[in-house]
């Protein structure tokens, strides 16, 4: 089970100063409730939020998850944490515009060494109940900005999510389709999946069991709204582990893939880059082949005198 125990400061470094963005946080968040984080912008939430989802570190102080210290884990390690319990929700949702819906939702178990069968079974599980089934083949740029949050909340279901990290994830949708994703956090919520969310919207803040208020960096408040709901079962991580050579090709396979769409999506720019070596390679083609045929010209000429031996004399 979740629990996160934070006590921490962060700095940023600002010329030869020390900003203290973060002042002594002191927060216990735990398995399936529901936080909403508000306060003023540049208070510090999102700040507070990637520290929380491992993308950042606390300055002084620590953070530990389920006991472990995260302050003392290797990069790879740290990865390892974020891919099993994390999944992220941005307010630009931040999707792959050349790749469809399914591919999207895809991504991040590629990362995990699924095998492909079992990936697009899944997505396409997520996708279907998330309401989006009919847009499956669909690229963002096609799909409205409630179908492209929709899409990254899958995405970030795809491992098992156990913990959604939203940074504002209504912030730029119409209040139909914040509704909606609101909608959609408390479901997971109520199946037991931890939610924490930034918002400065009090209406979406309302949706949570627990309020926690930014203000210049301190922690000014930190309200249980809702009871916390006996702990049901937690969504697990998701993944198959075996097989690495399989994840290595699985991953070679969705580069070279990946290129091959980037190559479509770009034409222009593929065309010009081919004409380039084409180019290239004709010049020294024809260079190489007017000198032979000049050597052999002068040979000819040459042996069309009737001899192969030229004296000359002063
Ligand atoms: P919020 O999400 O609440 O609007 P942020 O967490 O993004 O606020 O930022 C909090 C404060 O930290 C702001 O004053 C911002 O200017 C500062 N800040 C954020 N990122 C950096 C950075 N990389 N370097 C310096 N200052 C930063
Ligand atoms: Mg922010």
């Amino acid at each position: 089970d979740f629990i996160a125990v934070l006590m921490f400061y962060r700095d940023y470094e600002a010329g030869d100063q020390c900003l203290t963005v973060l002042n002594d946080i002191n927060l216990i968040i735990a398995a399936g409730e529901m936080v909403a984080i508000v306060g003023a912008s540049g208070s510090g939430k999102s700040t507070l939020m990637n520290i929380i989802g491992c993308l950042d570190r606390p300055s002084r102080g620590n953070y530990r998850i389920n006991g472990q210290e995260t302050g003392e884990l290797a990069p790879d390690e740290l990865a390892y944490l974020r891919r099993e319990h994390f999944g992220f929700i941005f307010q630009r949702y931040h999707l792959l515009a050349s790749l469809t819906a399914l591919a999207n939702v895809e991504m991040p178990a590629i990362y995990a060494g699924t095998t492909s069968t079992d990936r697009q079974d899944r997505a396409q599980q997520l996708l279907d109940r998330l309401g989006m089934a009919d847009r499956i083949g669909y690229v963002p740029g096609k799909l409205s900005g409630g179908q492209q949050q929709r899409v990254s909340i899958a995405r970030a279901l795809m491992n098992g999510g156990a913990v959604i990290l939203a940074d504002e994830p209504t912030g730029a949708l119409d209040s139909t389709s914040g509704q909606e994703v609101m909608r959609i956090l408390q479901e997971l919520n109520d199946d037991g999946h931890t939610v924490i969310l930034v918002t400065h919207n009090r209406e979406v803040a309302n949706h949570a069991g627990r309020i926690i208020e930014l203000k210049d960096g301190h922690l000014v408040a930190d309200r249980r709204v809702k009871l916390l709901a006996p702990p049901g079962s937690t969504p697990t991580a998701h993944y198959t582990k075996d097989q690495p050579w399989r994840a290595h090709w699985d991953r070679f396979a969705e580069a070279f893939r990946m290129a091959l769409t980037a190559m479509a999506a770009h034409r222009m720019r593929t065309l010009l880059t081919m004409l380039g070596i084409i180019i290239g390679i004709a010049s020294v083609v024809s260079v190489v082949a007017l000198g032979e045929g000049s050597r052999q010209r002068i040979l000819k000429d040459i042996s069309s005198m009737g001899t192969n031996t030229i004296s000359i004399y002063p």
